[in-house]
């Protein structure tokens, strides 16, 4: 490859794919392309019981139909859990993880007796009744793993969306790593995969911009390198609610890509593009709007 640029599409294979993530496909193949640089299909199928047989495959071919084929050997996750139990043992080593004997009952009932319970975040925030600090497990049996988050606003940069800033402790507090019911979390095995696959460019949809700063955070307790953020725009249903896959956004149709292809571009402010299909990515990839300057 002609830089270092190393970008990725990372699908849950929850469904097959719609018009909602065929932009965040669509956009970080033409961000790699613009940046002449490598572009990565990572099957992200760590939540085993959302994940439906057969999807990772229909969204294999749903992209290679669109000229969207994966430069290297595509990864699954549900194949690297030997790596996010690692990081976790670093963590614990560190002690920046600790275990939690919670149940969501329990969190409520904390929240209710802080009278924090009224908060706006305050089904996602943990109260911490688990840290090592106040006593830890007492006992209890250990369900989860989190992360210890400390207070303060963390600051970063989205190509697209400008400055950023989050309270991780104040708005999501100490995160899972490790489910109750033994399942990595999202947050880890993303951290520990984009690092180990050496991606130096994230571009996704902006439903996952607010992940953003607890993975910054796990990064650089795991010594890890940061990358370069752009999430792009969403695309909205009749009633402005975000497509997903939970809400019954259409699979896409296959019998004409160049047609999904176009309304993802137009989502994304490109130019509109005439078949053939190679063709249409080529101009698409010179109006590209969102260019770096790459080193490495
Ligand atoms: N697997 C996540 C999803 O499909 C995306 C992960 C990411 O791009 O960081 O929502």
């Amino acid at each position: 490859m002609a830089s270092g640029y190393r970008g990725r599409f990372a699908p849950s294979p929850t469904g097959p794919l719609h018009a909602g993530s065929l932009v965040a496909a669509l956009a970080s193949w033409l961000d790699a392309r613009a940046h002449g640089g490598a572009w990565l299909v990572r099957i992200e199928d760590v939540d085993t019981p959302r994940c439906v047989p057969g999807a990772d495959r229909l969204i294999l071919e749903q992209l290679a139909a669109c000229g969207l084929v994966s430069d290297e050997p595509v990864c699954w996750q549900s194949t690297r859990g030997a790596h996010y139990q690692a990081a976790l043992d670093r963590l614990i080593a560190q002690g920046d993880a600790y275990p939690c004997a919670c149940s969501r009952k329990d969190i409520e009932a904390a929240l209710h007796a802080a009278g924090r319970h009224r908060e706006r975040h305050h089904a996602a925030v943990y109260p911490g009744t688990c840290r090592p600090e106040r006593g830890g497990l007492q006992g209890k049996a250990a369900r989860a793993w989190r992360l210890q988050v400390y207070p303060g606003e963390m600051h970063w940069q989205d190509r697209r969306l400008g400055a950023q800033q989050q309270d991780v402790a104040a708005e999501v507090g100490d995160f899972v790593l490790r489910r109750a019911d033994g399942l990595w979390a999202y947050q880890l095995a993303v951290v520990v995969d984009d690092a180990a696959q050496g991606i130096t460019h994230v571009v996704r949809g902006e439903d996952l911009a607010d992940n953003t700063p607890r993975q910054i955070l796990l990064q650089r307790a795991l010594g890890l390198p940061t990358p370069s953020y752009l999430h792009t725009p969403l695309v909205r249903d009749a009633s402005g609610d975000k497509l997903s896959k939970q809400n019954g956004a259409k699979a896409l149709d296959l019998r004409d890509p160049l047609a999904a292809l176009q309304t993802a571009a137009a989502v994304l402010g490109l130019p509109g593009a005439a078949g053939p299909l190679h063709e249409a990515l080529a101009r698409w990839t010179r109006a590209w709007p969102w260019r770096e300057p790459i080193t490495g």
